[in-house]
């Protein structure tokens, strides 16, 4: 189901405590309006405190927001509770029941709206479920006993995969189900994901500040700051068009100069200019046609996959390059203009004329 979202705000309002500091107040979500399209996996992608779990809830109906619709389907959905939104939701901190066995928090879904339903039923539902999550061993132990990896997976189990199968729910919300794991794991994890989201067809709504992550899963990134939305595109477009500078820093790395820092490059109008390692070439003979900035190694830094060099340049400021060789002394360096972003005062992207 699509969701359309407009002109959304959430403010947390301040409170004085009688003892101790009191909270200013927070607005959470800034007047946001974008759309959610159907049937695709869209990522909701931003550092800790932008708001993105604050977000979840009010489109989930947990949280009322203070003013804004949120439409489903391109119907209001004020006023209709979480329940009857035909959504579900595996929220960032998971809570099991303590006293129940893996395929009792698993069939909670069942157990709990579906009571005339035979052991014998439910235990064939969440029987195959365990096998596309590989929890089949697991089904009988306490969720104190349980690994990192092996709760989350019990939790999308329960949570995600019993509502999407059984229940038909038109929307599923994950928020940031994979942070707490290692990389390994969240890899692992992720690529499971990745197979069910294309199987289940569903509306799907993926929290994550991991970038990689969004970049696996995501059809849309919608990348957030400080409860507002700065672009919303694919990895690809995030990437390699950001339209403001705090999309090109949160994705990747990249160097951030201001224009008059950069010598020989034409920056026109633009205050910044972006430039990430792998654009940054370094060579030890001197360029003749004077595109070349010359510049001294500082750090040379083996990394695996690539060395990254920090440069000096003559005027001192400071530039990464990705190179294959260890690196130390005086080279010319030369950046791929084409690859570079420029922004204007405001943080904007200025679209360089030819
Ligand atoms: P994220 O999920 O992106 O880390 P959140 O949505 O949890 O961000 O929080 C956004 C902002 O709203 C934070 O500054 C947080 O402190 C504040 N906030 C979240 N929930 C509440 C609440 N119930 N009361 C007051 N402030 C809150
Ligand atoms: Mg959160």
């Amino acid at each position: 189901m699509e969701i359309g979202i407009r002109n959304l705000s959430v403010v947390f309002p301040g409170r004085q405590r009688f003892w101790g500091p009191s909270d200013p107040a927070v607005t959470a979500v800034d007047n946001m309006t974008f759309t959610i399209p159907r049937n695709k996996t869209t990522v909701i992608f931003g550092e800790s405190g932008c708001g993105k779990t604050t977000l979840v809830r009010v489109l989930a109906g947990i949280q009322p927001p203070s003013s804004g619709t949120v439409l489903f389907g391109g119907k209001d959905v004020q006023g209709i509770a979480p329940k009857d939104r035909e959504l579900c939701l595996l929220s960032q901190s998971i809570a099991f029941y303590p006293h129940l066995r893996v395929w009792q928090q698993v069939a909670l879904w069942l157990t709990t709206r579906r009571p005339w339903l035979s052991h014998k039923e439910i235990m064939k539902c969440v029987d195959a479920i365990a096998e596309k999550l590989h929890i089949e061993s697991i089904l009988g132990k306490f969720p104190h006993e349980l690994s990192g990896g092996e709760r989350q997976r019990v939790a999308i189990a329960g949570k995600v995969l019993v509502p999407a199968i059984h229940f038909g729910v038109k929307i599923i919300f994950l928020d940031e189900p994979l942070s707490a794991l290692d990389e390994k794991l969240r890899v692992e994890i992720q690529e499971l994901l990745k197979l069910m989201f294309a199987e289940l067809e569903t509306t799907i709504v993926h929290v994550t500040h991991n970038q990689f992550e969004a970049a696996y899963l995501a059809d849309t990134i919608v990348v957030m700051n400080a409860g507002s939305v700065e672009q919303v595109g694919t990895f690809c477009d995030i990437y390699e068009r950001p339209q403001t500078k705090f999309v090109a820093e949160s994705v990747g790395s990249i160097t951030m100069l201001k224009a008059h820092e950069l010598p020989l490059v034409n920056c026109q109008d633009a205050h910044f200019v972006g430039i990430r390692p792998q654009h940054v070439h370094v060579t030890r003979s001197v360029t003749n046609n004077g595109s070349g900035i010359r510049a001294e190694v500082v750090k040379s830094e083996f990394l695996g996959e690539y060395i990254l060099v920090t440069l000096k340049l003559e005027n001192g400021v400071l530039l990464t390059a990705h190179t294959r060789d260890m690196c130390s002394g005086e080279y010319t360096v030369v950046i791929e203009s084409e690859c570079m972003h420029f922004f204007n005062a405001e943080g904007v992207r200025i679209n360089r004329k030819p």
